[in-house]
């Protein structure tokens, strides 16, 4: 893979949907939200997001919305209110939708005590009828331990995703995060052990202090666990937007040069223990759902990244969740304090977003493609004079050729597909503001 900085230059969304979420306004609200669960279709399949805003140790590099967990009433006001917008949205939905996926993130969704959080999904499949759904929890290592392990074994609960970030102790130190090998070994045995079979680590690199040398030994060391898939995440330092991150020693982050050659470091690692690909930070063995329907060029992408959930709709519960519907996009408020009034009012909570016609879906589902299978068609788009010279660049480095209205990235070219992605994305047109290093 070869380095062209200036085709790198500009920050880029990481086209977690589309519009993004630096698109959404404030003229949406509860009324959109209720037109939008009527409008679902009886058998469609749809997802549930289910966020918990709450940790037991903040990380100083984390950009998510989330705080620390405290005093147990807080958690405890918070899953009062939550189990309020899910009789809510149910209650809305009537029976429309089949709900086929349960995600539940954060935050740690592991800082709830384990008999609460069996509750909560209790509560979940008997609402939405969702007996049978797959169900997926991120977790953090840290506290994770057999009393949790074995509720997710008893509750049926197939697939975690562990925030491991990096083995490395010093660079641990340096980002908030530390949790000693043994302690992501031990959560790895307790899960595997339960029947939580399907795994994803998240690693990252572009950290404090972090050398080629050190995301290697990361890598072999995942490699060694063998989880079903992993994540490959540059760190965005944006202290000015994310103030947590002003504990992070700025002098000695990688410089771009550096993330881009660690991000090929471990596509080439990954690759050559056996992970296929998908876009450009996932990767999954052979096997795996996402590799098979990678293949098949059935990949989708919602807020977690890259997925095989087919669903035409994600529901998103709790507070700055966000919904995704064909001809919208709504996002809960993301103060816990209006959240929680919005359901003592009898109002869904739903704060910003954006509705979404035609042209927005089409260039989605391009943005999609390309970000996690190197091409697309764009259609009429092909032929539009600011596309071609925006893209010309990337053609001059032998990036991406045209084949009619088709585009498609060379084997070596997916480092640079967010870039090539962003030139389809019409709200992209002055400012780059708030958005991550395109590698
Ligand atoms: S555990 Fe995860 S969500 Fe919580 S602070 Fe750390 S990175 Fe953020």
């Amino acid at each position: 893979m070869i380095y062209y900085p200036a085709l790198l230059a500009t920050p880029v969304p990481r086209y977690t949907s589309y519009p993004t979420a630096a698109d959404f306004h404030d003229r949406i609200g509860s009324a959109d939200m209720a037109v939008a669960l009527a409008s679902v279709a009886h058998d469609a399949p749809i997802s549930l997001y289910v966020h918990i805003p709450f940790c037991r140790q903040i990380c100083w590099y984390c950009g998510c919305n989330t705080g620390n967990v405290g005093r147990g009433d807080r958690l405890a006001a918070y899953l009062d209110r939550l189990r309020a917008e899910i009789a809510v949205v149910a209650a809305h939905l009537g029976s429309r939708g089949r709900v086929t996926r349960i995600a539940f993130g954060g935050g740690s969704p592991n800082a709830v005590a384990a008999g609460d959080f069996a509750a909560l999904l209790a509560t979940l499949r008997t609402s939405f009828a969702a007996a049978d759904a797959l169900v997926s929890v991120e977790i953090d290592p840290r506290g994770f331990d057999a009393e949790w392990a074995a509720m997710l074994g008893r509750n049926g609960v197939t697939r975690a995703s562990l925030g491991v970030q990096t083995f490395s102790p010093a660079i641990q130190a340096a980002i908030g995060r530390v949790q000693p090998q043994a302690m992501i070994e031990s959560a790895v045995a307790l899960l595997r052990d339960a029947g939580v079979t399907s795994l994803n680590f998240d690693l990252m690199y572009g950290l404090p202090g972090q050398r080629a040398a050190d995301l290697a030994d990361t890598l072999a060391r995942a490699i060694v666990m063998a989880p079903d898939r992993l994540a490959v995440f540059g760190y965005a330092h944006v202290p000015q937007m994310i103030s947590r991150q002003r504990r992070i020693d700025a002098s000695d982050l990688p410089d771009s040069e550096q993330r881009f050659a660690q991000a090929a470091l471990a596509d080439r690692m990954l690759g050559d223990a056996g992970y296929q690909a998908i876009g450009f930070d996932h990767f999954a063995l052979p096997h795996d759902p996402l590799a098979v329907a990678a293949r098949a060029g059935r990949l989708h992408r919602n807020f977690q990244g890259f997925t095989d959930d087919d669903a035409v709709a994600t529901i998103g519960l709790g507070v700055s969740a966000i919904s995704a519907f064909a001809d919208r996009l709504i996002q809960n408020d993301k103060h816990n304090g209006r959240y929680h009034a919005a359901l003592d009012a009898g109002l869904f909570p739903a704060a910003l977003g954006c509705h979404r016609d035609d042209d927005d879906r089409f260039r989605g589902q391009l943005i999609t493609s390309i970000l996690g299978q190197g091409h697309g068609d764009a259609g009429l788009l092909a032929a539009d004079p600011d596309v071609r010279r925006r893209l010309a660049p990337f053609e001059t480095a032998g990036l991406l050729r045209w084949h009619g209205t088709r585009i498609e990235l060379t084997a070596t070219a997916m480092p640079y597909a967010r870039s090539v992605a962003a030139v389809f994305d019409r709200y992209r047109a002055g400012s780059a503001a708030g958005f991550s290093r395109a590698v």
